[in-house]
């Protein structure tokens, strides 16, 4: 058996083609979706992250303001600019790139970023919303795994589907997304005794540990549909995975490749979030 490959190409076309349409809506009645990117690091990869953003962003009509507090920002000037960001009624969507400096937190920063802005779900009241069923932007990416899995019709409802990685900004808002779609949903994480036997009675299994070939054949049940979100780099500069994509491949029923799977799919998502934000500004 050869997996199928579930491209996020397709996922992100249709996702861009409505984030275009209601942002060109939004631009007619004055009132262009923007969307504010804070960053305080001079990593490369980063970098390279935040212009693919902004990239996305003028494509789609969605206005996308860096603004470079410099790496060595301290956590309050990082702070007074969240909340300026906050206050301002022209910007919809906030986002806080991550490296940050030394010795300051995300978490803590996060919290300057209200809810109805938080197009990335970094906000810790944004998971508490997520987790209660109250409105509140997901994290991109853990909406992304959602996204991909409608997009190729993966039943979810009643079904083993097993998370590796507990992370704020993944593993447990991925949960919360599945739970909600009434998936039976197990979390591993580091100290998961056995990997293999758990991973092994997925019927969808996603993984985002951020460890490079973590999940092999002996990890996955035949047929299973495989949702690889972690991204690592290679020596020579490339990405890949937490799936060893050769072996899983024969194996599983679907799987998502690194790159091209879940990645185009978060920044699209995120662009969609931006224009939701502002059309319930807009909504009052
Ligand atoms: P993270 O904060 O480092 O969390 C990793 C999680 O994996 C932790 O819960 C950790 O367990 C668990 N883990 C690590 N090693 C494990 C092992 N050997 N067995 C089982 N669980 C293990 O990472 P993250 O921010 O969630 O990101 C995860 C991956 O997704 C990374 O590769 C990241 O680059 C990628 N990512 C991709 C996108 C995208 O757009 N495609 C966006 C965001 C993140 P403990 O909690 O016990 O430490």
């Amino acid at each position: 058996m050869t997996a199928v490959n579930l491209a996020g190409a397709e996922v992100a076309a249709r996702l861009r083609a409505a984030t275009a349409d209601a942002a060109g809506e939004l631009a007619g009645h004055g009132a262009a979706p923007r969307l504010a990117v804070v960053v305080a690091t001079d990593d490369e990869a980063s970098a390279w992250y935040v212009r693919s953003i902004a990239k996305a962003a003028g494509k789609v009509g969605v206005d996308c303001q860096v603004i470079d507090c410099g790496p060595t920002a301290s956590a309050e000037a990082i702070g007074q600019t969240l909340s300026r960001l906050a206050a301002d009624h022209r910007t919809h969507g906030v986002m806080l790139q991550t490296p940050l400096p030394a010795g300051v937190v995300l978490r803590d920063l996060a919290t300057f970023i209200p809810p109805e802005k938080d197009v990335d779900g970094v906000n810790p009241a944004s998971l508490g919303r997520l987790a209660s069923g109250l409105p509140a932007f997901a994290p991109a990416t853990a909406e992304a795994v959602l996204a991909v899995l409608d997009h190729y019709q993966v039943e979810l409802a009643g079904r083993e589907v097993v998370v590796v990685g507990r992370s704020t900004i993944v593993g447990k808002p991925v949960a919360h997304l599945l739970l909600d779609r009434d998936a039976t949903v197990t979390i591993c994480h580091s100290r998961t005794v056995d990997l293999a036997a758990v991973t092994g009675r997925a019927e969808v299994l996603v993984v985002a540990a951020g460890r490079a070939g973590l999940i092999t054949a002996k990890h996955v049940s035949p047929g299973a549909t495989v949702i690889d979100v972690g991204t690592n780099s290679t020596v020579d500069g490339g990405l890949t995975g937490d799936v060893e994509q050769e072996s899983v491949r024969d194996r599983a029923g679907a799987l998502t490749p690194v790159p091209g799977g879940v990645g185009p799919v978060t920044t699209a998502l995120l662009l969609w979030h931006t224009v939701r934000a502002a059309l319930a500004i807009a909504d009052g």
